[in-house]
């Protein structure tokens, strides 16, 4: 008899440098990745402001994260924002862009959601 063993399913909540450098790192690692983000680009932040300044277009410092990992078999990408965790069950509850309400399970999640300013 064949000895199936199930694949662990990582979570990543966030898909800026914190998300992308953990998907690489999980790239030949035997699991089943979910990436979630709100946005369906990933933005090079530190590019902003040659933005703001007119010397880039916003299309040169946002690329789409289905786009960036679309040499990763093991990824998939989910857009929604990430509402609630329930780390008891091990499930991230998430609202998707047509409102749809999901529950993602998982056995390893990590946050990379970055942060909010407040001067
Ligand atoms: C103008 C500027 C210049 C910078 N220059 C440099 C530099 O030169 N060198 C350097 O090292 N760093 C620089 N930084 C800092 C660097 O960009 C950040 O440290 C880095 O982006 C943080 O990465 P992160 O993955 O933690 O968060 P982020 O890159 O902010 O990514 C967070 C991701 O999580 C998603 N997200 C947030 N909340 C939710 C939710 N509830 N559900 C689903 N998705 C969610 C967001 O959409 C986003 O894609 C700069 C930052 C700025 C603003």
């Amino acid at each position: 008899m064949e000895d199936h063993i199930t694949p662990r399913r990582v979570v990543i909540l966030g898909g800026g440098f914190a998300g992308l450098f953990a998907v690489r790192a999980l790239r030949k690692a035997p699991v089943e990745v979910t990436l979630v983000d709100r946005c369906a680009h990933h933005l090079f932040q530190p590019l902003l402001y040659q933005c703001a300044s007119g010397i880039l277009s916003s299309g040169q410092i946002a690329q789409p994260l289905r786009a960036v990992l679309r040499r990763h078999g093991n990824v998939r990408c989910v857009l929604a924002t990430a509402t609630d965790v329930d780390p008891f069950a091990r499930v991230v509850h998430a609202e998707s862009a047509d409102g749809s309400l999901l529950a993602l399970p998982y056995d390893n999640l990590i946050v990379g959601v970055g942060v909010r300013q407040s001067y």
